[in-house]
C-alpha cells in the first residue's frame, strides 16, 4: 500500500520533484578541498546553467549565473509590502565519496525490508537505519550502491524548484517575493563566504539542507580548528644521548591525554568533544590537528583551554621541547543570529503546521550555510528535504517527505505574505 501524502499539494509536487532530482544528480558537482576557484569543480557550474536555464523556462526573467557559481533569480511577489524571503540550496555534493555517474534507483512501494543495491555489496538495513523503517509503503530513491546519491543537496534544490514551479503556475495564491539561490562548495564551507547578500536582497532565507521529514534547525555547532605544534630537538640517533627531544613521543603522551570522554563517538545532541582528525610528525617536529565543537561559545572556550592546558602540561615536563596552539573560529552558532529575528523561525514552524507536521528543533551536530549567513547578517534557519544518509553509498531519500518539503517552501512564501505591512 502506497502510503499518503501529507497534502494535496504535496501529491501534486512528488512528479516534479522526483523527476527533477532524478535529473539534477546525473550531474557531478562534487566539490575539492583542494580547489584555486570558486566554485571548486567545473560541474557545479554545469548544473548551474542548468538551473538558470529551468528557471528563465519558469519566466523568472532575471536568472543568472555569476563568475563564481552562484545562481539566483527572482519570482516577485503579488501582496503590496511583504518581506522578500529567500529558498536556498547548494549545488556541491560532499567530497568524501564518488559522486560521478550517479545512477539513481526508484524503489515503488518500500515493504520495509532490507534493500540490496546491484554494485559493491550495498545493503540498506532498517534494523541499522532507524529513519527507514518507518518509511514502508513510501517511494524511495536510492544509488546502485557505489556513489553518493547527491540527494544532499539535491534533493533541497529539486524542492525549491518545484515549489517555484508550483507558485510561478498559481498567481492567485498570495505569495511573497521569492529569490531563489543556489551556492556552491558548502561541503567544503566556502559557498557562504562569498554570497553577495545585499545584492540578494531578502530579509531572511531558508536552506533546503536538512533530513528527516517535519525537522527544522535554527541551531548549529559554534566550531573551532585548534593545532597543537609541539617542537623537539631531532639529533641524529647515533649522536642522541642525552640530546634528542622526540617531538612525537610528546605527541603521543598529549593524544593518551585528551578525555576518552570528549569525543565525537562518545558523544551525542547537545554534547560538544575534541576531535582529533590528523596527526603530523617527525622526531624533531609533532602537529596535532583538532576541531573543537559545542553548542556554547563557553564550553567551546572550556574545551579549548583544556586541549591547552593538556598540552602545556605535557611539553613543560621537557623544558628543551617548545609549544604553540593555534586556535581558528570557524563558525558561530546561528542560534545567536536568529534569536534577533523570531518571526523568521515562527514562519517556518507555521508553514511546517500547515504541511500537518508538528515542527521539531533539532540542533544541527555541524555547519550549515545558515551559520554563516546569519553571522553575516542574513538570518538563515534550515529545513528538511526528506533524504538521509548523506556522504555515502548508503545515501537515500523519500518521495513522500520530499514532496512534503516542497511543500512547505510553498507554504512558506504564503505565510509571509501574510506578513505584509
Ligand atoms: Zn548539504
Amino acid at each position: 500500500m502506497t502510503v499518503a501524502y501529507t497534502s494535496e499539494l504535496a501529491e501534486t509536487l512528488s512528479a516534479d520533484v522526483l523527476e527533477r532530482l532524478l535529473r539534477y544528480v546525473r550531474i557531478d558537482t562534487q566539490s575539492d578541498r583542494a580547489h584555486a576557484q570558486s566554485p571548486s569543480t567545473p560541474g557545479q557550474l554545469e548544473l548551474g546553467r542548468l538551473l538558470v536555464d529551468e528557471l528563465l523556462g519558469l519566466g523568472l526573467s532575471d536568472a543568472a549565473q555569476d563568475t563564481d557559481g552562484f545562481v539566483t533569480a527572482t519570482l516577485p511577489g503579488n501582496v503590496d509590502g511583504a518581506p522578500v524571503i529567500g529558498l536556498l540550496a547548494h549545488l556541491d555534493t560532499s567530497p568524501d565519496e564518488s559522486g560521478a555517474s550517479v545512477e539513481p534507483l526508484v524503489h515503488r512501494d518500500y515493504d520495509g525490508g532490507v534493500l540490496t543495491l546491484p554494485r559493491r555489496g550495498t545493503v540498506l538495513d532498517p534494523e541499522h537505519m532507524p529513519e527507514l523503517a518507518p518509511k514502508v509503503g513510501h517511494q524511495l530513491v536510492t544509488t546502485s550502491g557505489d556513489t553518493l546519491l547527491g540527494a544532499d543537496d539535491k534533493a533541497g534544490m529539486a524542492e525549491v524548484m518545484a515549489a517555484v514551479a508550483y507558485l510561478a503556475a498559481h498567481p492567485e495564491l498570495p505569495r511573497a517575493t521569492v529569490r531563489v539561490g543556489f551556492t556552491p562548495d558548502e561541503e567544503i564551507g566556502e559557498g557562504a563566504k562569498l554570497f553577495d547578500i545585499e545584492a540578494f536582497g531578502a530579509a531572511c532565507a531558508y536552506t533546503l539542507d536538512g533530513s528527516e521529514a517535519g525537522e527544522f534547525t535554527d541551531e548549529t555547532f559554534t566550531a573551532a580548528s585548534a593545532d597543537v605544534v609541539i617542537r623537539g630537538v631531532e639529533v641524529h640517533p647515533g649522536f642522541a644521548t642525552g640530546k634528542l627531544v622526540n617531538a612525537a613521543r610528546l605527541a603521543g603522551r598529549v593524544l593518551v591525554a585528551l578525555p576518552p570522554e570528549l569525543t565525537p563517538e562518545a558523544t551525542s545532541e547537545r554534547d560538544g568533544f575534541i576531535h582529533v582528525y590528523a596527526v603530523e610528525s617527525t622526531a624533531g617536529e609533532a602537529t596535532i590537528r583538532t576541531i573543537v565543537r559545542d553548542f556554547d561559545d563557553e564550553r567551546l572556550a572550556e574545551h579549548v583551554a583544556l586541549l591547552r592546558r593538556i598540552a602545556e602540561e605535557v611539553v613543560a615536563t621537557e623544558p628543551r621541547a617548545q609549544l604553540e596552539v593555534e586556535v581558528k573560529h570557524q563558525y558561530p552558532n546561528m542560534r545567536t543570529f536568529l534569536d534577533q529575528h523570531p518571526g523568521v523561525s515562527d514562519a517556518a514552524e507555521e508553514a511546517l503546521r500547515r504541511e500537518g507536521f508538528e515542527p521539531k528543533r533539532v540542533p544541527i551536530r555541524g555547519g550549515t550555510d545558515g551559520s554563516i549567513l546569519s553571522a553575516r547578517g542574513l538570518p538563515t534557519p534550515n529545513l528538511f528535504t526528506g533524504g538521509h544518509e548523506f556522504h555515502s553509498v548508503r545515501e537515500w531519500a523519500s518521495v513522500q517527505d520530499m514532496a512534503s518539503a516542497a511543500a512547505v517552501a510553498v507554504r512558506l512564501a504564503g505565510v509571509w505574505a501574510e506578513r505584509a505591512g
